[in-house]
Parts: structure tokens; C-alpha cells; sequence
């Protein structure tokens, strides 16, 4: 458990070495217009800290592109196809992008997503796959790049910079809601602990640390928390909020 303090005294030994780390910020399961949409970009551009929207494709409505054209900061990433469940039936853990279908036809439905987000949102979206739920079958992977993903985010500390050529892996790490708990929020004590201490191994791997909400799916709490951590964070030398675009760069500083 950790506190406001913790976190600053992480930002100071990023100082201290003569260093700035990068956080960023993912949220997703964006399909259509809403008060909940409203509330997430409302903190978005009172912080103006970046946002990094993760759409479902086959759920994406003309009315959420007509509404992020207005909003030209948020960068847009391809959570899947249509963030429906395959897994077994036996298997609780659920996944879109599994082994139960035939990998030509999830790659197929992954190309349709692409092809989907581009009728809505023209070439704005990057070429970032977010799996939904955070998983996707390893043998998938080799093929992205060939499909044109440059970009994978999913959850946790990241084994490889690249898993493939071509591909860059820049993760979330802070999840705020408690799926197994009861959905609610995790807690201050706890949010904050997972981020120091992601900061914390950050300080040997350069990785970027990623704040993950999902705005159909918060409580008061977890709001409050989202707009705390993005008034704070910014004020905090040693910390930078970076832009997907820029964590996502090819060439960028991730280059490894
Ligand atoms: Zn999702």
C-alpha cells in the first residue's frame, strides 16, 4: 500500500538519477457517446493529460466518430474486433484473440476491425492492437506486423521492448477497477502501490508505465482517483505524461 508521498519520493529518485519517467495513459472499451465518454474526456482536458482511447471496431458508432472529431488529442487505438469472448467453456479466463478459432480467420476479423476504425476515423488511428481483456494468444503475435500493426498493448510489466520485428510492446501496469472484487474501485493505497512499484522496476527496464481506466466501468472513487493522479502527476518532476503517438513512434526512444 502506498501513498501520494510514496509516489513523490519515486519521482524524486527519477530526479535524483538524472532521469524522467514516462506514464501514459490507456483507456478503453470506447464504442459509442455517452456520459460516461463525457466525464473521461472532461478530465482529459482539464488535466491535459494525453488520452489514448482503446475503440472496439464492430461497436464503433458514427456518433463517437462525429464526437472525437472534436477531439483531436486523443490518440485512438484497435481494442480487437467486436471484444467478444471465445474462450472454452471450461476456461474462465476469457479472450477474443485465442486458439479456439483458426488464427486465419481472428486475423481476418482483426484486418476488418482495421478497415472498420479507418471508415470512422480516417487514417487517425494508430496501428496499435489493445487485446481485449488484455490477452492474446502467442501464436498470434508473429503475424501483427504482417497485418500492419506496428503497436501491442496489453497488461503487466512487458517481457520483450519488441516481442517480433516490427512490433513495439508498451503495457498498462494500473489497473483501477477491482474485476474480481466486486468491480469497484482498487483503492488509492493500492493503485498507488502498483505504480511505484512499477516505477520503481521501470528505473532499470525504461519502460513506460501505463495508468489503465475503462470509463463504462468506474465508481466515484476511481474517478476521483483518475483526475488526482492526472492534476498530480504532471506537477511531479522526474514524471512526464507522454502521448501513445510519441510511446509508439517508430524509431522512437523505445528503439531496442
Ligand atoms: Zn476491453
Amino acid at each position: 500500500m502506498s501513498t501520494w508521498t510514496d509516489l513523490a519520493d519515486e519521482a524524486a529518485r527519477w530526479v535524483e538519477a538524472g532521469r524522467t519517467a514516462d506514464l501514459w495513459w490507456r483507456d478503453d472499451d470506447a464504442a459509442d457517446v455517452g456520459p460516461a465518454l463525457e466525464r473521461l474526456l472532461t478530465i482529459h482536458r482539464d488535466t491535459g493529460a494525453p488520452l489514448a482511447l482503446a475503440v472496439v471496431p464492430a461497436t464503433a458508432t458514427s456518433a463517437l466518430a462525429a464526437r472525437l472529431a472534436g477531439e483531436p488529442g486523443v490518440d485512438l487505438l484497435q481494442h480487437g474486433y467486436a471484444h467478444v469472448n471465445h474462450a472454452a467453456p471450461d476456461d474462465n479466463k476469457k479472450i477474443e484473440l485465442g486458439t479456439e478459432r483458426p488464427a486465419m480467420f481472428v486475423l481476418g476479423e482483426l484486418g476488418t476491425g482495421r478497415l472498420a476504425l479507418e471508415r470512422l476515423f480516417g487514417a487517425r488511428p494508430l496501428a496499435v492492437l489493445v487485446p481485449p481483456w488484455n490477452r492474446i494468444a502467442p501464436a498470434l503475435v508473429p503475424t501483427l506486423p504482417e497485418i500492419g500493426f506496428s503497436g501491442l498493448s496489453t497488461f503487466g510489466v512487458r517481457r520483450r521492448v519488441h516481442p517480433v520485428r516490427g512490433l513495439l510492446e508498451v503495457n498498462t501496469h494500473v489497473d483501477l477497477v477491482d474485476w474480481k472484487g466486486g468491480r469497484g474501485f482498487v483503492g488509492e493505497a493500492a493503485a498507488l502501490a502498483a505504480l511505484v512499484s512499477t516505477l520503481a522496476g521501470a528505473r532499470d527496464s525504461g519502460e513506460p508505465v501505463g495508468v489503465l481506466s475503462h470509463h463504462l466501468a468506474m465508481d466515484g472513487g476511481a474517478w476521483d482517483f483518475l483526475r488526482s493522479i492526472w492534476q498530480k502527476v504532471p506537477k511531479m518532476p522526474g514524471l512526464s505524461v507522454r502521448t501513445a503517438h510519441e510511446l509508439f513512434a517508430p524509431g522512437g526512444k523505445d528503439r531496442g
